[in-house]
């Protein structure tokens, strides 16, 4: 079984600032799954600025369905002169160090969560760039084979599943007049006097965004700033250049280029003969919202204690949502701490964390999906939501009591009546015949035999409890 405080130790000890290679840290993981019996595969490339990159995704039972466990391998860059950075120390139980919190914590917890289950499909991802702008979890989106039914995106959280957060976009807008002599208007057309006209554009933009709220993320609406404004080459010539850089965080509700359509519509109303606007995305990150009463944030908010929220900074939580897996954020550690000097995360948190992956791989890494139940819901009967999908699958049944001494098993739709003595328990065929023999475990997956038809309705309740 992986510890993982040793793990985040050897993790926090690499650099992989967003800047440099991310394949030190990535051998490191590699050595650490290959031990336990995972397939790799890497997805390489160079960045503009010639710096080798690469995801690594490591696998057991396939790429599709069941679950996948998310982290980004990079971290911002750190102060030079905090010795500690890249030697960890542990002190009152909260381990120090550049990525300790954000997300190498993460990475530690899945690693040790993978050495505690054998359940299947797990995927473990590892990404590179998120500090930069989510690149590596962009280039596994492009590539579209990573198909997981579930996935938790790993990020100092709190231990609260995070369903959502703004998108992030930024543009540039480019002002051009007429250069002339200052002492003859007459002979230019001053682009920054037309900026000007521009700000107040933006900000009436900006008041109009403010009318489309939504209460669940803080400030409940889509911000607009401009942080950067250059123009002008002397005092004495009328300017005929003027740029503004312009950032907005949508909501997820609102889709990211409409506040880029709004902005083209003021362009057009400052521009005249003399003087053209023009505006240029630079990014174009749309938000996410994903449902608070989903599967895996269910399982993860009554097994952490913590209400569903959103954040207010970006994650890779939107491109597992583009490659079709139900998905939340969530981990140990508090972003608060995570981009400065003297970042860490509580040890007690991270093997929390491990213990609530462990649960998780159990529950999702599975063929099979069963509605997860909240705690109070246990003992009452449940449709499948799905039946289609179950009845696709008839022959991989997953046991999901963990009571085999009750002689009763809850198993799926049609063979929820079925007794471990008799009965339809015949027609099951355990998967891995070694495992657990006469024992049943949750995560056990019996194959049925072809006589027995599947689904058609029951009750089956994973125990929050095992
Ligand atoms: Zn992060």
């Amino acid at each position: 079984m992986i510890d993982p405080a040793a793990v985040l130790r050897e993790l926090v000890a690499i650099d992989s600032t967003s800047a440099k290679s991310n394949l030190p840290v990535l051998d490191v993981l590699e050595r650490h799954v290959s031990g336990l019996g995972f397939a790799t595969r890497r997805q390489a490339w160079t960045d503009p600025a010639g710096v080798r990159k690469a995801n690594l995704i490591a696998q057991r039972g396939g790429e599709q369905g069941g679950l996948a466990l998310v982290g980004h391998t990079d971290c911002v860059p750190f102060d030079p002169d905090w010795a500690g950075a890249l030697r960890p120390s542990l002190e009152d139980g909260k381990l120090y160090g550049r990525g300790a919190a954000d997300t190498k914590a993460f990475l530690a917890a899945m690693l040790s969560a993978a050495s505690r289950t054998q359940a299947a499909p797990l995927q473990l991802v590892f990404t590179a760039d998120e500090e930069v702008g989510c690149l590596g979890a962009h280039k596994l989106v492009e590539e579209g084979v990573l198909r997981p039914r579930h996935a938790v995106v790993g990020e100092p959280t709190r231990m609260i599943p995070v369903i959502g957060h703004k998108g992030y976009c930024l543009a540039e807008i480019t002002v051009h007049g007429e250069e002339g002599h200052s002492a003859f208007p007459e002979t230019g057309a001053s682009a920054i006097l037309a900026a000007g006209r521009m700000l107040r554009e933006i900000e009436r933009i900006g008041d109009e965004l403010r009318a489309e709220a939504d209460p669940l993320f803080g400030p409940p609406h889509t911000t607009l700033n401009v942080g950067l404004i250059a123009g002008g080459k002397a005092k004495n010539i009328i300017p005929g250049l003027c740029k503004l850089t312009v950032e907005w965080r949508p909501l997820p509700s609102q889709d990211a280029r409409r506040t880029l359509g709004l902005l083209e519509d003021g362009c057009k109303r400052i521009s005249s003969d003399r003087i053209r606007v023009e505006v240029a995305p630079l990014r174009l990150d749309a938000g996410v919202l994903v449902p608070a009463d989903s599967e895996i944030v269910a399982f993860l908010q009554a097994r952490a204690g913590n209400a569903p929220a959103t954040i207010p900074f970006g994650t890779e939580l939107p491109y597992l949502v583009q490659l079709g897996a139900q998905a939340c954020v969530f981990g140990p550690g508090d972003i608060r701490v995570a981009h400065r000097t003297g970042e860490f995360v509580p040890l007690a948190e991270l093997s929390r964390a491990a213990e609530i992956l462990t649960a998780a791989v159990d529950r999702f890494a599975i063929i099979v999906n069963i509605p997860y139940l909240a705690p109070e819901e246990e003992q009452k009967d449940h449709q499948p939501r799905d039946q289609a999908e179950l009845d696709r699958v008839d022959r991989q049944l997953p046991v999901v009591s963990d009571d085999p001494g009750g002689g009763a098993v809850e198993l799926l739709p049609s063979l929820r009546e079925a007794d471990v003595s008799g009965g339809h328990i015949e027609h099951l065929r355990r998967a891995e015949p070694a495992k657990n023999e006469g024992f049943l475990a949750v995560g056990d997956i019996f194959l049925a035999e072809a006589s027995h038809p599947a689904a058609d309705g029951g009750a089956h309740v994973p125990n929050p409890q095992h």
